[in-house]
């Protein structure tokens, strides 16, 4: 029945991480921190469809900013507006989890907080080097509930 799916989808909030219901890394749609807010990188945030979209600096793992669609909207093509502009102006708040972070803590941040988006992060402590954060994906609320209503 469905009601014991939810039921069911809910209860396992507590069991589940991150790693699995998030976007991986590979998959995700951003953009580079030099990019220029032209007719080109316009349409290709449009034609994404996605929201939100993150903005690494160098490399993808390498995460430093958020854009949301609405940003856009005071932004004209024509004007070539370098991305670092605007999001210096309206400077979202990242947020990280680890990867071995529990649904149900993930789901409480995002009703405290006010994005809808975590960065997936884990601790590499490979190597010889000192361990450092290594970006994995990325997890929004809708992939939370997505665990909770999907029926088997
Ligand atoms: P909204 O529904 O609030 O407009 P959205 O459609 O951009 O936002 P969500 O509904 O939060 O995104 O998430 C839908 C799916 O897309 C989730 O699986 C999420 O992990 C994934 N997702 C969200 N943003 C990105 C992105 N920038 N690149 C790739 N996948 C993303
Ligand atoms: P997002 O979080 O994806 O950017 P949003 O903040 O515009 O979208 P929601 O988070 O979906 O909106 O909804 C937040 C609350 O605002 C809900 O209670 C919803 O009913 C209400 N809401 C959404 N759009 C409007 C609107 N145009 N006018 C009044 N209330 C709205």
């Amino acid at each position: 029945r469905e009601e014991m799916n939810i039921i069911q989808g809910a209860l396992e909030l507590r069991t589940k991480t991150v790693e699995v219901v998030m976007t991986k890394v590979e998959d995700c749609f951003m953009l580079p921190s030099d990019a220029t807010l032209d007719f080109n990188t316009m349409s290709s945030i449009m034609e994404s469809g996605y929201t939100r979209i993150p903005v690494y600096e160098k490399e993808r793992s390498n995460i430093v900013d958020i854009l949301y669609v609405k940003d856009l909207a005071f932004v004209d093509p024509d004007d070539c507006t370098p991305l670092s502009s605007i999001t210096r102006f309206y400077s979202h708040p990242l947020h990280f989890v680890f990867s071995d972070t529990k649904l149900d803590a993930v789901l409480e941040e995002f009703k405290k907080g006010r994005s809808h988006l975590a960065i997936v992060q884990i601790v590499n402590s490979e190597g010889e080097g000192d361990p450092f954060y290594e970006v994995m994906g990325l997890v929004t609320l809708e992939d939370v509930i997505e665990e909770i209503i999907k029926s088997e």
